[in-house]
């Protein structure tokens, strides 16, 4: 089969012939139809250090998938070839107290598809039944291939009740702007994301029409926040970018014992002054991954009553022109890139 590799430890992705991976009893083999590139891909692609010191080569990559079972093992019996599926791609272990409490997302054993364990950037894909997702008849595939991040987003925004709070998003990559979406769709009153990217606020006017962009460079946060008549400050942050100057002006936002949730991963540590979070009573909560299958389930039921980030979707292009999608993602300038699997 045709896949999508790391194939050598410098910067690249390489299209090679491999053979279809075996499938174990508890596994299923999934016919992969789209998937999307995300930025964990780009960080491989790079090889930057994070994905010289997690990522063995060669490795499958890719994890944002969405396909038709081919084949289930002797063990699977609640899913079955024909149906319709996405996954998550965290594959988590059966030791670890959180996993034997059901916390299947808090597992430190976890493993990566596409990261440490082969990927979705393939023809053909084999993972736990277990990690399995049946999508709905009126969910199109093009958007299951990006069901992974639009997970983290609800799971970013679903940390806190959102219905009719003034809501601060810092960050309008992919998450934030779904992340945006969903705190609409969740009865926030007012949506306020900042980014210094042009490209990128203007992608969330496209997909969130009434969320406030802004450029923090160009505007003052304080006299959107006057116009908005937001007085006494945000009620929930949802940091999605990792940047310490976004980060610090909005925890300057927040209302006096505001929620931040926090996904943005930073590349380095931040430099803060701890009491501006103790003055301000502040809550801090760190999101990681999709809660497994409580998020799945909301996203679904999101998306099947009136959640709508397809617009999010900026390229379409055959698994075979992969360059030019990861060529644009490296650029800044893309939302979702999606490649078919069945044009290779
Ligand atoms: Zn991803």
């Amino acid at each position: 089969m045709k896949a999508l590799v790391k194939a050598q430890a410098v910067e690249g992705l390489w299209m090679q012939d491999i053979p279809e991976p075996d499938i174990g009893p508890d596994d299923v083999l999934i016919r992969v139809h789209n998937t999307a590139i995300c930025g964990t891909d780009v960080h491989i692609y790079n090889w930057d250090d994070w994905a010289q010191k997690n990522v063995p080569v060669p490795m499958v990559v890719g994890h944002e998938f969405g396909g038709v079972i081919e084949e289930v093992g002797a063990n699977v019996h609640r899913v079955m070839p024909g149906m319709r599926v996405s996954g998550e791609g965290h594959v988590v272990g059966e030791k670890s107290r959180a996993v034997r409490a059901g916390r299947f997302h808090l597992d430190p054993d976890t493993k990566g598809v596409g990261v440490n364990i082969p990927g979705a950037f393939a023809e053909y894909l084999v993972i736990p039944a277990f990690n399995v997702v049946p999508l709905p008849d009126d969910v199109a595939m093009e958007q299951a291939a990006f069901l992974d991040p639009l997970g983290n987003a609800v799971h970013t925004a679903t940390a806190y009740d959102l219905t009719g709070e003034d809501v601060l998003i810092t960050g309008a990559g992919p998450i934030g702007i779904m992340a945006a979406a969903v705190t609409r769709h969740c009865g926030a009153r007012h949506i306020v994301v900042t980014d210094i990217n042009p490209d990128r606020l203007k992608l969330l006017e496209t997909v969130v029409p009434t969320a406030v962009p802004v450029h923090t460079m160009k505007e003052d946060l304080h006299d959107v926040q006057a116009h908005l008549k937001i007085t006494e400050g945000f009620d929930v942050g949802l940091e999605m970018s990792g940047a310490e100057p976004a980060f610090k002006q909005m925890i300057n936002h927040m209302v006096m014992g505001g929620k931040i949730a926090m996904l943005g991963l930073p590349g380095q540590p931040f430099n803060l002054d701890m009491g501006s979070l103790i003055m301000r009573a502040i809550t801090l909560k760190g999101i990681y991954g999709r809660e497994m299958f409580e998020t799945w389930h909301k996203m679904l039921a999101m998306l099947q009553s009136g959640l709508d980030v397809s617009r999010l979707i900026t390229h379409r292009l055959p698994a075979a022109e992969f360059q030019t999608g990861f060529d644009v993602m490296r650029s800044g300038k893309a939302g979702k890139v999606i490649l078919d699997w069945t044009k290779v």
